[in-house]
């Protein structure tokens, strides 16, 4: 009796340390928190100090400097964080898309190499996260105040007035409510599970989902006078649109910028943030100035609103930082702080996010796991949201599975090089053509140097364009902002051939190019980008307008009538 006793113990005690051989694995996501807006970043907003407790995460870590998502959104974005693989391949392209429990890949993977696996928070994938041991997820966007989650094992019932559409009463099963701003409930929820229902004798996976500072933007009380008497610097294009854009952004002669990507300011007629009713400071908008003076003091407001929401996700983290001090856990935890995607604050008069240009597309990531010794340590090799899986999972100590699309860049982290076949090129696709912002369709690649983008102008079922198809070219090194569009330049003719070949190239690899896919007609039949294609973009631009004239325009129509 005693021998086995014994035997199970011996058992225990090795299987104990092959586990603590594994580090734990931490991965803090907010919603739309770009990395303008993240200090170590460097931005016009860096000196305002906006997060001091992730900067000083990244200086004991390493900070990724072109990190990209391939579909600046939501649920697409988290899908790829969750599958490994790209939108067109993990069923999840829109935001209506669920992620049902067989493709909740990485949860899975965690759990079987021996992990307890947890997420908390916002989580947007509509199936509930059950792969996980523990879940406590907001339903859809989830409340800014009072919010409240789908739990494991909960039999609770949340009765709750929708706040749109026709405000109908909902009841959600197996539900809790809270008390208070969501960032810090969801740091609570996080600090309550750390200490009541973590397994010490399982290294643990916690995926933490700030809900802040997605739209729109409201902020814990106590933030209010938070910089206050600040004039926040503005970003110069948000003036001036320069030779940024194309026939597809900008229309025929400007004629589409009233109608194709929302703004701060009046610029976008149906949608911008001098006139949403939904926004905070709705009620603080002189509509008596001028177009000019109504985007500069919206776009003031609009910040200040978006970094509250910011501070309260830094001051958040570091309650959850110094829990994991004060419990040891501090050094054998893998941090990784991202947000699911980049976001629009005022930079080519845009708001929100869907652009493939940088803003939307670059996602702040930092990692800390001073293991690895690269403290300090800035990287630019080129990694996209479907690596995060393989990594975390290499960090597990889990080969990458193949169904997965990404590759692990933990020994870049680890070294702070990059390999020599490391991946040269981030691919890029946004699907929801003219939904919601107004943004068309399109696809592209952004090199190192240089990116470049299509708008080919139709919807996913769509074979045929109705908004003008367009190419566009940024250099990056002479042109970070992306101010000057050098398609039609005949310098560039032989490095747009190049990475058009590439992006065929990774189309096809990534399985991504066939006819099962409607749009991939109008991609094809624009790709040349010829005299024709031209002249048609043109009669398309037109079109636009008019089918705006005589009330005809297909898409957002349902919302227009509600504003
Ligand atoms: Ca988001």
């Amino acid at each position: 009796m005693k021998k086995a006793i014994w035997i199970g113990l011996a058992g225990m005690l090795a299987a104990g340390a092959a586990f603590a051989a594994k580090p734990n694995i931490l991965f803090v996501m907010s919603d739309d928190h770009t990395s303008q807006a993240v200090g170590v970043y460097g931005s016009r907003l860096a000196k305002l100090n906006p997060t001091p407790t992730i900067d000083k995460i990244a200086s004991e870590g390493v900070v990724m400097e072109n990190a990209f998502c391939h579909n600046a959104i939501c649920t697409p974005s988290r899908a790829c964080i969750m599958t490994g693989q790209y939108s067109a391949i993990n069923g999840c392209p829109t935001l209506n898309d669920p992620l049902p429990p067989e493709r909740q890949y990485l949860s899975k993977e965690m759990k079987k190499a021996g992990y307890q696996t947890a997420v908390i928070g916002k989580w947007h994938l509509k199936a509930l996260p059950s792969t996980f041991d523990y879940y406590k997820v907001l339903q859809g966007q989830g409340d800014y105040f009072d919010p409240f989650f789908y739990e494991t094992g909960s039999e609770g019932v949340v009765k709750r007035q929708m706040t749109w559409g026709n405000r109908a009463w909902k009841t959600f099963k197996g539900a809790v409510e809270m008390k208070g701003h969501s960032t810090d409930c969801i740091a609570d929820s996080a600090l309550e599970w750390f200490k009541e229902k973590r397994d010490p004798n399982k290294p643990f996976f916690l995926k933490l989902h700030f809900k802040a500072p997605h739209d729109y933007f409201e902020y814990a009380p106590r933030y209010e006078s938070y910089l206050d008497d600040v004039n926040i610097p503005e970003p110069a294009n948000m003036w001036d649109l320069k030779n940024y854009g194309s026939i597809a952004t900008r229309g025929h002669n400007d004629e589409l910028l009233p109608f194709v990507g929302t703004s701060v300011g009046r610029r976008n007629l149906r949608r911008n943030y001098a006139k949403d009713p939904r926004t905070p400071w709705a009620d603080q908008v002189d509509h008596s100035l001028s177009d000019d003076g109504i985007k500069r003091q919206t776009y003031q407001l609009y910040m200040k609103a978006y970094l509250r929401c910011v501070k309260g996700v830094d001051d958040n983290l570091k309650r959850v930082i110094d829990y994991l001090k004060a419990e040891g856990l501090y050094d054998n935890t893998v941090i990784m702080y991202t947000g699911d995607q980049g976001f629009y604050l005022g930079e080519h008069d845009y708001i929100d996010k869907r652009w493939g240009y940088e803003e939307a597309m670059r996602m702040p990531f930092i990692v800390r796991y001073p293991k690895a010794n690269t403290a300090g340590t800035r990287i630019d090799a080129i990694v996209e949201n479907v690596d995060y899986a393989p990594t975390m999972l290499d960090f597990a100590g889990v080969p990458t599975p193949d169904y997965m699309q990404g590759h692990s860049f933990k020994p870049i982290i680890e070294t702070g090089k990059e390999p020599a076949d490391w991946k040269k090129a981030a691919y890029y696709h946004y699907q929801m053509h003219m939904a919601h912002h107004d943004n068309p369709a399109h696809i592209a690649i952004r090199t190192k140097r240089y990116k470049l983008i299509y708008f080919y102008g139709t919807g996913m079922k769509e074979r045929t364009p109705d908004t003008p198809p367009a190419w566009e070219l940024y250099d990056l090194k002479n042109d970070p902002s992306e101010d000057n569009n050098l398609y039609d330049n005949p310098e560039y003719a032989g490095v747009i051939a190049e990475l058009k070949e590439e992006l065929k190239v990774l189309r096809k690899e990534y399985k991504v190019d066939g006819p099962e896919f409607a749009y991939n007609a109008a991609i094809e039949k624009f790709w040349d980008y010829d005299d024709a294609d031209r002249a048609e973009a043109v009669e398309l631009s037109n079109q636009v307008v008019q089918r705006h004239k005589d009330g005809t325009w297909p898409h957002n129509v349902k919302r227009k009538k509600k504003q």
